[in-house]
């Protein structure tokens, strides 16, 4: 990862305050995902991580690190570019 996909985790992990009540599930398709970090650096609740990824032709992918804290705002569905995350509401635990 580049320092920047670094700075993009912390800044992450800043908004990441408490788990959502609603359950989502948060799909990354790492065949299509190119690592630009758009979605983690969107994500209001710090849910997604840029990782290093040894399978990637990019070397970098974004991971679903905390999907007990995604709202399911599908923010990062709308913004990625390349089609390769998707949000999926569960069902609900209150
Ligand atoms: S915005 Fe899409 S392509 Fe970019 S890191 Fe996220 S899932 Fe991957
Ligand atoms: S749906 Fe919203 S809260 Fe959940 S991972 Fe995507 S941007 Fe983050």
């Amino acid at each position: 990862m580049t320092g920047e996909d670094k700075r993009i985790n912390e800044e992450a992990l800043k908004r990441r305050k408490k788990p959502s009540k609603i359950s989502h599930r948060v799909h990354v398709y790492e065949n299509l995902c190119k690592g630009c970090g758009i979605c983690v650096a969107v994500c209001p609740t710090g849910t997604l991580q840029l990782e290093n990824n040894k399978f990637s032709i990019y070397g970098v992918v974004a991971k679903v690190d905390a999907e007990d804290y995604c709202i399911g705002c599908r923010t990062c569905e709308m913004r990625c570019p390349d089609f390769a995350i998707r949000i999926d509401e569960e069902d609900t635990n209150d």
